[in-house]
């Protein structure tokens, strides 16, 4: 039994009643507080972020298309016949998701997943004309913008059906929606026992065309495989999403497109179904070291823009969280907090500097940090470091990788990746 086994949980329940608004998802209650009863006048804003011309610090973010478009390659491959569509939520995992899914469209990718409709919105604005699916399920009444851009979005609420339907009307085309099932997520989706209920709705609602059908695995990167048999959680997830699948063609919705997969499952090999939706792949990680073709897209350098000798017992940065032992020669670099390097780096994190790796000493600062380059014969102010990804110097070559930050940050790759703020700019280049 895995450690995401159902029984697991259920052996702890947690009634949260003391938070009345949780469940979004009863369709026995369509009153709940989407307004999606007054759709008039909302626009949706387009996300913000620094352009390169705003980049006077040295602080920036390069972002390797040729890597972007090897990782496609590799997710097409694991995905066999099934269509591949890169998830870009998150302004692509903090990639920059214009730039990205240009891109992956060009070295054809067949759609693109992301959360927000906002997101949807920017991609389309930027050109993008792939199948665009809007997973998140919030749609703040905002159905006209959905409708006029033929953005295809994830439905699993009754509340949903009204707006959209109307906004189809106005717009004087079906709206094509997928429907997300809960198996076993517990986060959005209908429930395994409202399904022949939601269908029934549904099909109150010509306008409205269910063309896929998906859920969401909890532990695709962890369950054992036994020989060739999935076993534990996901292999239960799947039982039921193929129930599921039955159960709503029984009841008159049969969508021509499932789909399951994450990073995780499409370099296993499972839940493969017609779709996938690689996030973190793309961006050249593997989770749980299921491959080891990928290539890391993001590459953070900055320089060094202070350079000092502090004599044994001084203290550096807030709190003198740091204390030199002997005379030490101390580095500051403009990456801070706010940047997205996280605080809890703090005396842990490393970055690289003349090819040699640098221990990041004291508490990192909004804008800035400080390293120990002791250790680094022949450093010199503006030489070059790097945050994240390799460096070659004079001293060696070295790497950091998204997966070894998250280590030290107790975080995970996925949110290293888009912590990195909109104060960093991003620089595109082919290899
Ligand atoms: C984020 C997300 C994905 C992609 O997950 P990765 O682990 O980054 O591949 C796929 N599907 C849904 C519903 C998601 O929210």
């Amino acid at each position: 039994m895995g450690r995401c086994h159902l029984g697991v949980n259920a052996s702890t329940p947690r009634i949260m009643d003391d938070l009345p608004s949780l469940p979004l998802s009863n369709p026995a209650n369509p009153n709940r507080r989407h307004s999606d009863t007054n759709a008039d006048g909302i626009r949706v804003q387009k996300p913000r972020r620094a352009a390169p011309a705003d980049a006077i610090r040295p602080t920036r973010a390069e972002v390797n298309l040729a890597a972007l478009r090897h990782n496609l390659r590799v997710a097409m491959r694991h995905a066999g016949s099934a269509q591949v569509w890169p998830v870009l939520k998150a302004d692509g995992y903090g990639h920059g998701a214009p730039a990205v899914a240009r891109t992956l469209e060009q070295a054809g990718a067949q759609g693109f997943c992301v959360a927000l409709l906002e997101e949807a919105v920017e991609l389309r604005d930027a050109g993008v004309t792939a199948k665009l699916l809007v997973m998140g399920g919030y749609y703040g009444g905002a159905y006209e913008e959905i409708a006029a851009r033929r953005l295809v979005p994830v439905i699993y609420d009754i509340s949903h059906l009204e707006g959209l339907a109307r906004a189809a009307r106005t717009a004087d085309h079906i709206v094509d929606v997928h429907v997300k099932v809960d198996t076993g997520m517990a986060r959005l989706g209908v429930r395994m026992t409202d399904l022949e209920g939601f269908a029934e709705k549904v099909a109150g609602y010509p306008q409205i065309r269910v063309r896929g059908l998906m859920t969401h695995l909890a532990c695709a990167e962890a369950d054992p495989c036994a020989g060739s048999e999935l076993t534990g959680y996901t292999a239960e997830q799947i039982a039921r999403f193929n129930e599921a699948a039955t159960r709503l063609a029984r009841a008159g919705i049969a969508p021509r497109v499932r789909h399951a997969a994450n990073s995780a499952a499409i370099l296993r090999g499972i839940a493969l179904f017609d779709a996938v939706r690689p996030g973190i792949a793309i961006f050249g990680i593997a989770p749980a070291n299921l491959s080891t073709e990928l290539r890391p897209a993001m590459r953070i350098r900055t320089e060094i823009v202070d350079l000092r000798t502090i004599a044994a017992g001084d203290s550096v940065g807030y709190g003198g969280l740091f204390r030199a032992a002997c005379p030490s020669v101390i580095a500051t670099v403009p990456m801070g907090y706010a940047d997205g390097l996280s605080r809890t780096l703090s005396n842990r994190g490393h970055m690289i500097v003349r090819g040699r790796r640098v221990p990041i000493v004291g508490a990192v600062s909004m804008d800035m940090s400080m390293l120990d380059v002791t250790n680094v014969p022949g450093i010199t102010l503006h030489d070059e470091v790097t945050v994240l990804g390799s460096q070659e110097g004079a001293l060696g070559k070295d790497t950091i990788s998204a997966e070894q930050i998250a280590e030290q940050a107790g975080a995970i790759p996925w949110e290293i990746l888009t912590s990195i703020s909109r104060r960093v700019p991003r620089f595109y280049r082919e290899p």
